[in-house]
């Protein structure tokens, strides 16, 4: 057996507890947010069919193709996989507990999803989304609703430099008029074509268009755009979305060539985009995908939803210095001989009762280091139990600011605690 120590998965990352905090003020952000938007929270399984992301993402996209972790069930042979997204299972439980059909639904997931990706900044094997998804909506104004709110969350956490992008994919028939187009054109340009897309020319032209090749990126803006085969009810929806982010003096820019990674798309499409973080500036992506309910085997329902990467999110937010309290703890318990030890941990109880955090020395030392560690904590007081303290059933509390020590009873405890607690 080697001795090597070992180390967790390639693009698989600890959080520790200083970057934690960051982490907890985050969602705590995100899910007040939400919830000022009516969405509720739904939970899924990690581990899902295989077939499931094969249906709904798209057998030729590059998340099935390269980027799912699937492996065989060695107890029953069932094909799974680690889910590399959270569209498709949250669709796959609204379809399965009937949640769909006769009502609407605003619901959001949180999560680590799992794609075998190379590893690099901003890119991990295992990261984390919040994942909005709204069912049985048609209409613009839940797309621009969306939008607006992505727009409200960046307000609320400060972050600049996000720009959006939108774009319009148009509807089934549109969209095989403009996979014909595309395949006569990149035939006619073959030799340009790397691997992926030769081999994708006939099954799935349109993912050449999100290629990230920089080889390929002019016969790509060349290449014919689909916009010029919309029809008008997508045309319209697309127009009344724009004059919507209009009213709300949301700036945008039309992105033709803005197609998304997956299948499952159509009309309206959106990223929101910074220059900051290098070849992985998406922080967040989404749009309507109403044919999605159908492709996983339910009658059609209309959808449309956003996923925002929180690995990338919080990338920015730390460039931008965003700093946080190093600790909550408001209170030190140190103590020193048996009773004192005995009444240390009552305090230490009902100081909690008073909703104090509360840490409450462990493992001995003297006085003089056990003040060492509070004032390591970041605790705002210390409360200091010798014997003879104890034998009156009373503590000393020290301000650890400066200040005067002062002694006070056990059941005056909480409450001079509190006068030092912003
Ligand atoms: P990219 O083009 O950067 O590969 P994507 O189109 O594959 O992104 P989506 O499937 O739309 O990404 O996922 C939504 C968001 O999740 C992305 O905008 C990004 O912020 C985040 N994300 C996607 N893949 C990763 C990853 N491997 N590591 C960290 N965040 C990711
Ligand atoms: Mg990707």
């Amino acid at each position: 057996m080697s001795n090597e120590t070992l180390q967790a998965v390639r693009g698989m990352n600890d959080i520790l507890p200083d970057e934690a905090a960051l982490w907890l003020w985050f969602e705590e952000v995100v899910r007040d947010w939400l919830h000022s938007y009516g969405y509720r929270n739904i939970r899924m399984p990690l581990v899902e069919p295989t077939s499931l992301f094969k249906r709904a993402i798209g057998e030729v996209t590059d998340i099935v193709e390269k980027e799912m972790y699937s492996f065989e069930d060695a107890l029953n042979g069932d094909l799974l996989t680690l889910r590399p997204e959270g569209t498709a299972s949250c669709v796959r439980a609204a379809l399965q507990h009937n949640l769909l059909y006769n009502a609407t639904q605003r619901l959001y997931y949180y999560g680590p999803m799992f794609r075998h990706e190379r590893p690099q900044k901003g890119r991990y094997r295992q990261f984390h989304q919040f994942g909005v998804e709204a069912l049985g909506f048609a209409g613009p104004d839940i797309d621009a609703e969306q939008i607006l709110m992505c727009a409200r969350l960046w307000r609320k956490l400060g972050l600049k430099d996000i720009s959006l992008q939108i774009n319009t994919l148009g509807d089934t028939a549109a969209r095989q008029r403009h996979r014909s187009r595309l395949i006569v054109y990149f035939e006619q340009h073959r030799e340009l074509l790397d691997a992926d897309a030769l081999r994708r020319l006939h099954s799935n032209p349109l993912r050449i268009l999100d290629s990230k090749n920089p080889a390929m990126q002019s016969l790509i803006a060349a290449a014919p755009a689909l916009s010029d085969e919309l029809e008008t009810e997508a045309l319209r929806h697309f127009e009344e979305l724009q004059t919507i982010l209009r009213r709300h003096d949301l700036p945008f820019e039309i992105n033709p060539r803005l197609v998304r990674g997956l299948d499952y798309y159509n009309r309206t499409v959106f990223e929101w985009v910074t220059q900051r973080l290098g070849a992985q500036g998406t922080v967040c992506a989404g749009g309507r995908y109403d044919g999605l309910v159908e492709q996983i085997g339910g009658k059609p329902a209309t959808a449309t939803g956003f996923a925002m990467g929180v690995e990338r999110l919080l990338a920015l937010l730390q460039e931008d210095g965003m700093a946080l309290p190093k600790s909550q703890v408001n209170v030190y318990v140190v103590h020193q001989g048996e009773l004192a030890g005995r009444l240390a941990s009552q305090v230490a109880e009902l100081l909690r009762d008073d909703q104090l955090r509360v840490l409450l020395h462990c493992g001995g030392g003297s006085f003089k280091s056990q003040m060492k560690k509070a004032d390591a904590s970041g605790a705002t007081v210390a409360v200091v139990i010798g014997d003879d303290e104890a034998q009156a059933h009373e503590v000393s509390v020290k301000p650890m600011q400066g200040g005067v020590q002062q002694r006070v009873s056990v059941q005056n405890l909480a409450a001079t605690v509190k006068t030092f607690i912003k």
